[in-house]
């Protein structure tokens, strides 16, 4: 079971997909939460992303499929993944696609979140991440401790650097481009699911589950 969570920076795919992925049965893999522990961790890897990170642009596909294989090759990730924030790119799209061709597999479904760019800039610029786990806050909708720590692990909760408005228009920009494409190639491989991202956090995995027929 090989699920594509899509969507705009901001549309809701972090916040949904834990639980979804718990419902499938299968781990959760977003790329840029894969990124950004190499950023804390320092590791070359981290530093190359960070610089692509920081200017809202994507990190080269190459590098971007070499850490989506080496996840794909965990045990836990033989029977099906919950991608989120990957593919990005037309080319990543493929890749997966040779990849779990290779071993008899495909994609099953891609869930789209769809929220339009106003909505878009007033989640992202009031995002706050904890630094530790990375668990997502939003500074009005969904406030951390009042203390600014983490309600799931007590660490520290701020905003990414990639969270300011000038960035975001160049994620935007990213998404338009470069990601959204991905869709139009799934069209006719994939059952894409269109689903309305705007409303209460409970009612948009109310619409996920239903139209999974979970
Ligand atoms: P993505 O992973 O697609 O970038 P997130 O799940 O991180 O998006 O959500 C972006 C921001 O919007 C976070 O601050 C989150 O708390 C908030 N958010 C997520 N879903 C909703 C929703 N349905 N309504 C309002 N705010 C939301
Ligand atoms: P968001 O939750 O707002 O959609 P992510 O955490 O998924 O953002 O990604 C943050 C950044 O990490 C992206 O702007 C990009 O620089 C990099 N990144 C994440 N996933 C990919 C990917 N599949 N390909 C290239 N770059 C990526
Ligand atoms: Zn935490």
């Amino acid at each position: 079971m090989f699920v594509l969570l899509f969507g705009p920076p901001g549309s809701g795919k972090g916040t949904q997909a834990a639980a979804l992925a718990e419902r499938l049965g299968v781990p959760h893999v977003a790329t840029g939460d894969i990124f950004r522990k190499h950023l804390r961790e320092g590791t070359e890897l981290g530093k190359l992303a960070r610089s692509y990170m920081d200017r809202g642009q994507l990190v080269p596909d190459l590098v971007t499929c070499d850490l989506v294989g080496s996840r794909l090759g965990e045990a836990d990730a033989a029977g099906g993944v919950l991608f989120d924030g990957f593919p990005r790119s037309v080319p990543q799209l493929y890749w997966l696609i040779g990849h779990l061709g290779a071993t008899g597999r495909s994609l099953a479904s891609v869930v789209n979140l769809q929220v339009a760019d106003e909505v878009i800039l007033g989640r992202i610029t009031g995002r706050r991440t904890c630094t530790n786990c990375g668990a997502t806050y939003h500074a009005v909708s969904a406030p951390p401790n009042a203390d600014g720590t983490c309600a799931r692990c007590g660490s520290a909760v701020v905003q990414r650097k990639d969270d300011t408005e000038a960035v975001v228009q160049d994620r935007l920009v990213a998404y338009a481009n470069q990601t959204f494409p991905c869709l139009e190639q799934l069209v006719d491989r994939t059952p894409i699911h269109n689903i309305d991202g705007v409303g209460g956090i409970e009612q948009v995995k109310g619409r996920i589950f239903a139209a999974l027929g979970l």
